[in-house]
């Protein structure tokens, strides 16, 4: 922490990473970060390789889209999020380019350490949990904006404060964060009670077809390109598909497939003993015990259903 304050004192232009596809906590902890530090008097940018998803509009904050024809220039670069420098897509250069001066803050135990100083708290819940703790170094105190986004990001992160990853000190920085006024039931009801009408459907239909090992401890669902297409949904507005799997009672590891493209987005959770994590370490993907991905290139929705249930129950063979 003091050095990743060091440096951020020293620095004066600071561009912020995150992960491809960023979820709330991505986004929420890189925006909050960002207004903190521009109040700090930096120059300050967020930069992703993507529009934000539709679904999470409601967060708000600046960001600039990565152009490949446009040099960036900055005295440091901070990742936030981001397990591997991989993951950072298209903005894996600017890392590259600044790989003396690159801050890693993140909170997944299979982090790769790539950065110059790497700040990981694996025990953290959330990003937005250490960028907590870094702004309070920074600055007095958060704007009401920049705590709408650190509780969003752990709220986010801790399924609303249900997951195992949530410990004393996350209800505390919650805590904190809520006594700044903003409105926290607007941000749940985004976060997990809201969908368009047609991914309602779309789940429906999902529903209908989640499939379930003969034991009972391993289901999945699978979402085609064919079924967006036909719901008119997009693969990063079609989230929170594992969480029909995960419901079922009995279910230890759940996971679901999306097709995008030639590539298969798979999500993986566990309930109480099964690692997750490392079975998508296997597969190139990374993650948490309790929460892992993995993005498979060039292999059919069937294959990739048999070589995960494969994996998965080898995971589970002589626990439970
Ligand atoms: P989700 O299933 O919500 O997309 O992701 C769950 C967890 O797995 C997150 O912590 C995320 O960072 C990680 N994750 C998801 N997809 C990938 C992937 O393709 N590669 C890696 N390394 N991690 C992933
Ligand atoms: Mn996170």
């Amino acid at each position: 922490m003091k050095e990743v304050v060091e440096r951020i004192k020293a620095a004066h232009k600071i561009i912020i990473l995150t992960h491809i596809s960023p979820d709330p906590d991505a986004l929420c902890s890189s925006f909050a970060l960002c207004s903190a530090l521009c109040s700090f008097g930096k120059e300050a940018a967020v930069i992703l390789c993507e529009e934000v998803a539709k679904s999470l509009q409601y967060i708000g904050g600046e960001y600039q889209i990565y152009s490949s024809c446009k040099q960036y220039e900055a005295d440091l670069v901070i990742c936030v999020d981001c397990g591997d420098l991989r993951r950072l897509d298209c903005a894996e250069s600017i890392a590259a380019k600044y790989k003396n001066d690159l801050i890693n803050i993140d909170h997944h135990k299979d982090n790769t350490y790539f950065g110059s100083i790497n700040y990981v708290k694996a025990d953290a819940a959330a990003a937005g949990e250490i960028i907590f703790c870094l702004i309070q170094v920074l600055k007095p105190d958060f704007t009401k904006e920049e705590a709408r986004w650190l509780y969003t990001a752990i709220s986010a992160d801790t399924g609303g404060f249900r997951y195992s990853n949530t410990t004393p000190g996350t209800m505390r920085i919650a805590a904190s964060l809520m006594e700044y006024g903003f409105d926290f039931r607007a941000v749940n009801k985004e976060l997990f009670e809201t969908v368009d009408y047609n991914l309602l459907k779309l789940k429906a239909r999902v529903m209908e077809q989640v499939m379930v090992s003969s034991d009972g401890r391993i289901a999945s669902v699978s979402l085609t390109d064919q079924m967006m297409q036909e719901y008119c949904v997009k693969e990063e507005d079609a989230y929170a598909m594992v969480d029909i799997a995960r419901s079922i009672r009995g279910v230890e590891i759940a996971f679901s497939l999306k097709e995008k493209g030639n590539h298969i987005k798979v999500s993986l959770r566990s309930e109480k003993y099964a690692d997750v994590g490392k079975i998508a370490n296997q597969f190139g993907g990374g993650g948490h015990m309790r929460a892992a991905g993995i993005t498979l290139s060039d292999i059919t929705m069937d294959d990739a259903r048999k070589l995960i249930l494969a994996a998965c129950e080898k995971e589970l063979e002589g626990q439970g």
